[in-house]
């Protein structure tokens, strides 16, 4: 990802050789873009190109649009609107799903926009949806600033802010969509209109919760930025699979109880290289003022009996962000193919233990794992802004299965879709971070949310020009 966290434009040494310009199909130029018709050389590398999951899903669109700048966006939605052709728009290609990647129309591949300026006098950052959050956050840390961006790196800010963001102080700072503080956005007519509370108020809206299912291409985000928490440490355990009903049981009970400076996860895990039987970590990274804070807010954890049943207990330990990045990269390792799914949920645990035992027991081979985070949206002191995000609950669970032959699909494919449909009438609804709507529609919105945005959609892309969710309920 060239660029991010940098102050200056993509120079033109780093802009792709066109293989094709766009006039010689269309009488609206692209500038500098790569076109890929289906068949082409260089369209399947684009299209492979398009999504981090080794799982490419068999959907081939009929082009592949490579652009470079907010004119190539604005060339090639212009040329969809005039050629009929529906469009998909990948930013980072974090989609689990592919959701980006349909059969037929455009895949609008915005990657290289990915430039971000910081101004940290003002707080305020600009980015392009191509930009990491792993480099950003990095960047901005260094300056003494912070930006709630995701957990792993690669992750880019288009889809991520998009969907809501769940990041790093996530529990402090609230679904990175929040801090979202105005959009400039390339229209279904192939306009660009900035977006805020003040400027088109209903695309500001729609920008801040719809996912996958947005109804335009942002070709840049206005983000709002804090000073950075001048203590980042984390605590690390590991318990047996034969203690998951104490260690489920504590999670539960001390959900009104953990700080929100304290990301608190399980991760239940299979055997693997490192440690050969099925177990459970504690991985709670904590962002505090300073040392003392930070062992004060984790005393739920560490000053607990539950610490008797573990195998390793590390103490509070001082992190930098870029060890906290490797940590949680180690739970999704490139080139594998994923298959995922979730929940939101507030119910019991005495409800919830029968489904977690048959996950710990299914379990496929390492790096496939299940994560609880307590996440508790009540412990907010201030209620949400009004936007399209609106669904969350007390706990997130999601399951990952990951695995590296093609030979293994019909294997582990529908590990993760089966326990949550077996576990869907305890669900809330699901998060669209880790969507698999295509497989398992679910609730991801609430119903007035998803009303108002429907009806959004129709006044914005009366042609539906942009694909719409691949499942819903
Ligand atoms: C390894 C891994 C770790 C993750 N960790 C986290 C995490 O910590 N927290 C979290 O909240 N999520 C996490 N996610 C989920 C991730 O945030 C979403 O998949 C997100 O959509 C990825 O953004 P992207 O730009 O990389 O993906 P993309 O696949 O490019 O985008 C996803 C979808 O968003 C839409 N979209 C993307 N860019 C634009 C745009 N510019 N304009 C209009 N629509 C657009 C498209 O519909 C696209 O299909 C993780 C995913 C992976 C694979």
């Amino acid at each position: 990802m060239a660029n991010c966290g940098q102050l200056f434009p993509v120079s033109s040494t780093e802009r792709r050789p066109s293989m094709n310009r766009m006039s010689h199909h269309s009488s609206t130029p692209i500038s500098s873009a790569r076109i890929l018709h289906r068949g082409e050389p260089g369209y399947e590398p684009a299209r492979r190109e398009a999504l981090w999951n080794a799982r490419l899903p068999p959907r081939y669109p009929d082009v592949i649009v490579q652009a470079c700048d907010v004119h190539d966006v604005v060339a090639a939605v212009r040329l969809a609107k005039k050629k009929g052709l529906r469009m998909g728009v990948r930013s980072g290609g974090h989609s689990w799903a592919g959701n980006h990647v349909r059969d037929g129309g455009m895949l609008l591949d915005v990657s290289r926009l990915n430039q971000s300026r910081i101004d940290p006098v003002a707080l305020r950052a600009t980015a392009g949806p191509g930009c990491a959050g792993s480099d950003l956050l990095p960047a901005l840390m260094d300056q003494g600033l912070f930006f709630p961006a995701g957990h792993c790196r690669g992750v880019c800010i288009g889809g991520y802010l998009l969907q809501g963001g769940f990041g790093w102080n996530g529990r402090v700072l609230g679904p990175a969509c929040q801090s979202v503080l105005g959009l400039d956005i390339v229209t279904a007519d192939g306009d660009i209109v900035h977006a805020s509370e003040s400027e088109n108020a209903d695309l500001y809206w729609a920008a801040r919760g719809a996912g996958p299912g947005f109804f335009g291409v942002v070709t840049r985000f206005h983000l709002r930025l804090y000073p950075c928490p001048r203590f980042v440490g984390q605590v690390f355990q590991v318990y047996p699979i034969e203690a998951l009903e104490e260690v489920f049981r504590f999670a539960h009970g001390v959900r009104h109880d953990v700080p929100r400076s304290v990301e608190f996860q399980l991760i239940m895990r299979p055997g693997g290289r490192l440690r050969k039987r099925p177990h459970i970590e504690i991985f709670a990274p904590v962002f505090a003022d300073s040392y003392r804070q930070a062992r004060r807010d984790l005393g739920f954890l560490l000053d607990h009996s539950i610490g008797r049943h573990a195998q390793l207990r590390l103490p509070l330990l001082p992190a930098r962000i870029r060890w906290l990045y490797a940590a949680a990269g180690w739970s999704y390792p490139d080139f594998h193919r994923y298959s995922v799914d979730n929940m939101w949920t507030r119910a019991s645990i005495d409800a919830l233990l029968p489904g977690l035992h048959t996950i710990a027991r299914t379990l496929p081979p390492a790096p496939s794992h299940m994560l609880w985070l307590n996440w508790m949206p009540s412990t907010q002191p201030q209620p949400r802004a009004d936007m399209a995000f609106s669904m969350e609950d007390e706990i997130y669970i999601a399951l990952y299965g990951a695995w590296k032959d093609a030979s293994d699909d019909a294997r582990y494919d529908s590990w993760s879709t089966e326990r949550m449909r077996e576990l869907s009438p305890l669900a809330s609804g699901c998060q669209l971070a880790d969507e698999n709507l295509g497989r398992r529609p679910a609730r991801f919105m609430a119903e007035r949310n998803l009303a108002r945005l429907d009806q959004i959609r129709g006044e914005r892309d009366a042609a539906a020009r942009f694909y719409p969710y691949m499942g819903r309920l």
